[in-house]
C-alpha cells in the first residue's frame, strides 16, 4: 500500500538567504526586496507590484501594500507596513529571518520617532569589499543615529560623489544596490562631503544600533514589551538608588517622565535609552530584548564627577570651512534639477543654514537668485517633460503589442497614484492615442 507522501512547501520565488543574519551586518527589508529582484532579473517595481503591493482583505477588496513616496525607509523600521512586508517575504521565499530584516520586532516598544532615517547612507569602503561577493546593504546604514561604519571608523556617507545629491527614494525604479537612484554612478568612491571626525556621542549611538541589529537579527523569539518594561525598573530603581529624581537628573531628564516609564504608561525613545545605557553600563540590545539582573550593572565608565557634558550637549565637530565653501561653490555651479533650497543645501553641507548665510553671503544670494529663475518656471517645465513622455509611452507599448490604456501608460511612467489623474495630462494621453489609431500603429 502506497503511503501518502508529504511534499515540502513550495515558493514562486527562489530561496534565496538574506546576508548578514546574527550579525550586526544584518540585511535590510529594502535591500533584500532588490536583491531579490536583481536574483530573478526582474525590476524592482515588477516584484513588488506582482507579489507585495497588494493584500486581499477578507471581503475580497484590495488595499495597497506599498508605502507612499518618500515613506520607503519605514520598510526597514517599526512601522505596520514593515512587519507586513517581513511576513510576505517570508511566505515568498520560505526564508523565516526575513522578519528580522527589520526593526518591527520592537512594534509597541520602541516609537519611530527618528528610529529610521529617510535616505540613503552607505560606507564607500563595505561597497567596495562587498564587490567581491554580494553587493547589499545592511540594516544598520539605514538607522538614524547609526554615522559611522563600525568596521571601517569612517562616517557614512549620504551624498553621491557624482551628483552631488542625497537619494531620496527607496525601491523605486532605479533603486539599483550599491548605485546612486538619480545618476546610477557607483557610490564605492570616497566622497568629501565637509564632515569632520565623528563625535564621542555619534560613536557611542552607532555601537549601541550595532548591539540592538546583532541581538535582533539573532535572536529566537520576539523582544517582549514586558521584559523591556521590567528591565527598566530594575535601572531605574538600581541606578537610583531607589530614588527617582537621582536617576531623572543622571539622565537629563524630569521625575514625571521617569515616573510614565515606572507605570508602564510609555516607554522611553531610543535617545534616552542610549542615555539609560551609559549610566548603568547595560548595552540597548540587552535592556530592550533579554532579562537584566541588578548584579550585571556596571557604572565603573560613569563619569566619577557627576555626569558627563556630553550626554546634555554632544561636543560640536569642528567645521572645515574651506571644505564646506568648495562643496557649496560645486552645488551653486551644477545644473541640479530640482534646485534645491538653502535649508537643503545646509543639511547635505552639515552646517546650519544661518552659519551659511552669515559666512558666505554672496553664494547665499547666488543660490536664492537661481532657485527662483528655475521654480518659476518649473511647473510649466514639468508638464512639457510628462507631456514627451507620455507621447513615447503610448508609442511605446503599442509598439509592444498592448493597448496603451491609461493605467497601464502611468504605470510605466512610475506615476505614483498609478494613473494619469490630472485633465491636462489625459488630454495628451487622449491625442496621442488618437494620433496613433490614425496612423494606425495599432488596431
Ligand atoms: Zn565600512
Ligand atoms: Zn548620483
Amino acid at each position: 500500500m502506497i503511503g501518502q507522501v508529504s511534499l515540502p512547501p513550495r515558493t514562486p520565488y527562489y530561496g534565496l538567504p538574506p546576508i548578514g543574519m546574527g550579525t550586526w551586518a544584518a540585511e535590510s527589508t529594502t535591500s533584500y526586496v532588490a536583491r531579490l529582484a536583481a536574483n530573478h532579473c526582474i525590476s524592482v517595481i515588477d516584484l513588488v507590484t506582482n507579489a507585495l503591493d497588494v493584500r486581499t482583505r477578507r471581503d475580497g477588496t484590495h488595499w495597497k501594500l506599498f508605502p507612499r513616496q518618500g515613506e520607503t525607509f519605514k520598510l526597514n523600521g517599526v512601522s505596520t507596513l514593515a512587519m507586513e512586508w517581513g511576513h510576505k517575504l517570508a511566505n515568498l521565499t520560505l526564508q523565516p529571518s526575513l522578519s528580522k530584516t527589520n526593526l518591527a520586532s520592537l512594534r509597541g516598544i520602541l516609537p519611530s520617532t527618528r528610529l529610521v532615517r529617510n535616505t540613503r547612507a552607505w560606507c564607500h569602503l563595505c561597497l567596495c569589499e562587498m564587490q567581491e561577493n554580494a553587493v547589499y546593504e545592511p540594516l544598520l546604514w539605514s538607522m538614524h543615529h547609526a554615522v559611522v561604519c563600525p568596521e571601517h571608523h569612517v562616517p557614512l556617507s549620504t551624498i553621491c560623489p557624482s551628483c552631488k545629491a542625497p537619494n531620496t527614494a527607496a525601491l523605486s525604479q532605479r533603486y539599483t544596490l550599491g548605485h546612486c537612484t538619480r545618476c546610477g554612478s557607483w557610490l564605492g568612491i570616497s566622497n568629501a562631503e565637509g564632515k569632520g571626525p565623528p563625535t564621542q556621542w555619534e560613536e557611542w549611538t552607532t555601537l549601541q544600533m550595532k548591539s540592538l541589529i546583532s541581538v535582533i537579527s539573532s535572536s529566537e523569539n520576539a523582544p517582549s514589551i514586558s521584559v523591556a518594561y521590567d528591565n527598566l525598573e530594575i535601572l531605574i530603581l538600581t541606578v537610583g538608588n531607589g530614588r527617582m529624581t537621582r536617576f531623572a537628573q543622571e539622565i537629563d531628564t524630569d521625575k514625571s517622565t521617569c515616573s510614565m516609564w515606572l507605570n508602564r504608561k510609555n516607554f522611553p525613545t531610543l535617545d534616552y535609552c542610549f542615555r539609560i545605557s551609559l549610566v548603568s553600563g547595560i548595552d540597548v540590545g540587552k535592556l530592550l530584548c533579554s532579562v537584566v539582573s541588578p548584579s550585571e550593572i556596571d557604572r565603573s565608565t560613569w563619569g566619577r564627577d557627576g555626569q558627563p557634558q556630553w550626554v546634555k550637549r554632544p561636543v560640536r565637530r569642528k567645521i572645515d570651512w574651506e571644505s564646506v565653501k568648495k562643496n557649496f561653490e560645486e552645488i551653486c555651479q551644477n545644473n541640479e534639477t530640482p534646485s534645491p533650497g538653502l535649508r537643503r543645501v545646509a543639511k547635505r553641507l552639515e552646517v546650519d543654514g544661518r552659519l551659511l548665510k552669515e559666512r558666505f553671503p554672496d553664494l547665499c544670494g547666488r543660490l536664492a537668485r537661481r532657485n527662483t529663475i528655475f521654480w518659476e518656471k518649473r511647473p510649466a517645465q514639468r508638464h512639457e517633460a510628462l507631456k514627451k513622455r507620455i507621447r513615447r509611452m503610448v508609442i511605446k507599448i503599442a509598439k509592444n503589442g498592448y493597448r496603451p490604456t491609461r493605467r497601464r501608460v502611468a504605470r510605466a511612467l512610475d506615476l505614483t497614484s498609478g494613473d494619469i489623474t490630472d485633465k491636462r495630462l489625459q488630454k495628451i494621453w487622449r491625442d496621442s492615442v488618437a494620433k496613433l489609431q490614425a496612423s494606425q500603429v495599432f488596431c
